[in-house]
């Protein structure tokens, strides 16, 4: 059976087609047909979704999301306070979250255990509807590099999101454990946790010799690799070792740049993610200190660096980092194509293209996805609003009308509001040490024994003051 949508603005992932109706016909999972509404006729009996007023566009595309992150406010939440078959359940549910925001394909670079693994092959298999997913395991990382944040007593536990690769030997292995398991991609941390003493930059945590022989083995086995690099010497190692993708950016000079049109790589800022740690943060989060003025240095250099990038012919994949408490699931991922127009000098045109055919070069489905043609995969939305105007009207609520999978159109509903894991506040109980100065300071002196009267009479009393 063959269904007919009809609109007046429809935007093919490259060409936008306007000013007379244009038809998108869909036959099982594909479309046959992308053109004139005039000719050829429809044959009568078939059905028509007229949708004219609306935009249609194919189903966009995150590279960047970690299903496994569960909207963390903490390391420790990601890799700790709560169970594998827990977080794969729930990533399930956030996966359908980002679906219904309009994201029909993802990419998760970086997950814990077999999570993600799990959730696309559930999803493959039939038993659950939800994105097509392209998944990578656990991130390769040194001593020195970010997926080892723990104390060095406790070393990196299984359930972390760093794996722990010691030498060259045991990144191969670990990289080949990791083919074996299904992945689709490798996701290695260039970062360093430290700053080198004398030049105030973050080391990279993998020497140029271990970067190369890591990129080269996950290339030999025929898997992309996605850099997590955000300092110069980091990115300069992932762009002479030819990585696929590199992350974040943030500081790189020129000679990264040329190393990164020499060898093809790819960049994905996530500016999603600074932007709205510095805009978010609240006076009450621990990390409101340092974060809003630190970051605010950080987007400086890093809008202008990627601005040059942009302009030296880079091609920009376009993810958000979402999974984090500043970047919940199916609520900020269009932000990206925002400050692509906005700080990075895109177009609305060249941001959505970027969103839909670029990002589907590194999907499992990339031959078949982030593009509304004849023989592609019938993945798209029907947008109330003008995104090729302004991309902000994808992210307004209720603009993104209706979404189609493989040419199925979808009405989940997942829930939105759900209680937390018991374990996941951790168990900090005070944030600061009760000395007697400190509890004359607060005025706290005084015994509140015996406490007479119902439960709160302490806080009652107190109140009078
Ligand atoms: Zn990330």
């Amino acid at each position: 059976m063959r269904t007919h949508f009809v609109t007046d603005q429809l935007f093919d992932g490259v060409t936008l087609h306007t000013g007379r109706p244009v038809r998108l016909t869909v036959e099982g999972d594909r479309i046959t047909y992308v053109g004139d509404h005039a000719t050829p006729p429809i044959p009568p009996g078939e059905p028509v979704v007229d949708v004219r007023g609306r935009c249609l566009l194919p189903g966009l595309i995150d590279v960047h999301v970690h299903l496994s992150y569960g909207n963390a406010e903490a390391n420790e939440d990601i890799d700790i306070y709560t169970p594998f078959e827990y977080r794969t359940l729930r990533a399930m549910v956030y996966a359908q979250q980002v679906l219904m925001a309009g994201y029909t394909s993802i990419v998760d670079p970086a997950t814990t255990g077999r999570v993600s693994l799990a959730v696309r092959d559930a999803i493959n298999a039939g038993w659950y509807v939800g994105p097509r997913i392209t998944a990578a395991g656990r991130q390769l990382t040194s001593r020195q590099g970010l997926g080892d944040w723990y104390p060095p007593w406790i070393g990196v536990p299984e359930t972390s999101i760093g794996a722990l690769v010691r030498s060259p030997e045991e990144a191969r292995e670990e990289i080949r454990l990791q083919v074996k398991d299904g992945v689709d991609i490798i996701k290695i941390d260039f970062d360093g946790t430290q700053a080198n003493p004398r030049t105030g930059h973050l080391m990279a945590c993998f020497d140029q010799g271990e970067a190369t022989a890591l990129v080269a083995e996950a290339q030999r086995l025929g898997r992309r690799v996605f850099v997590h690099a955000v300092d110069r010497e980091a990115v300069l190692y992932a762009a002479r070792a030819g990585a696929d993708v590199i992350f974040h950016a943030f500081d790189m000079d020129d000679e990264c740049l040329e190393a990164i049109v020499r060898n093809g790589c790819m960049l994905s800022p996530a500016l999603t993610f600074l932007y709205n740690s510095i805009e978010f943060t609240q006076p009450s989060d621990p990390s409101y200190d340092w974060r809003p003025a630190r970051k605010r240095r950080v987007v400086e250099r890093a809008v202008e660096v990627l601005g040059t990038a942009r302009k030296a012919g880079v091609p920009f994949l376009v993810g958000t980092d979402s999974g984090f408490a500043v970047t919940p699931y199916g609520e900020w991922h269009a932000r990206e194509l925002q400050i692509m127009v906005d700080d990075l000098g895109f177009t609305p045109v060249e941001a959505l293209t970027a969103t839909t055919v670029n990002n589907a070069r590194v999907l499992r489905e990339h031959d078949r996805a982030g593009r509304l043609a004849a023989g592609m995969l019938a993945d798209f939305i029907v947008v109330n609003g003008d995104p090729l105007a302004d991309v902000g009207v994808l992210m307004k609520p209720g603009a993104i009308e209706a979404v189609y999978l493989g040419g199925e159109r979808m009405t989940l509903a997942p829930p939105t509001a759900v209680r937390r894991y018991p374990w996941e506040r951790g168990h900090r109980q005070w944030g600061e040490i009760y000395s007697r100065d400190r509890v004359a300071r607060l005025a706290l002196q005084g015994p509140v024994s015996p406490v007479t009267g119902p439960p709160g009479s302490v806080s009652r009393r107190r109140d009078r003051r």
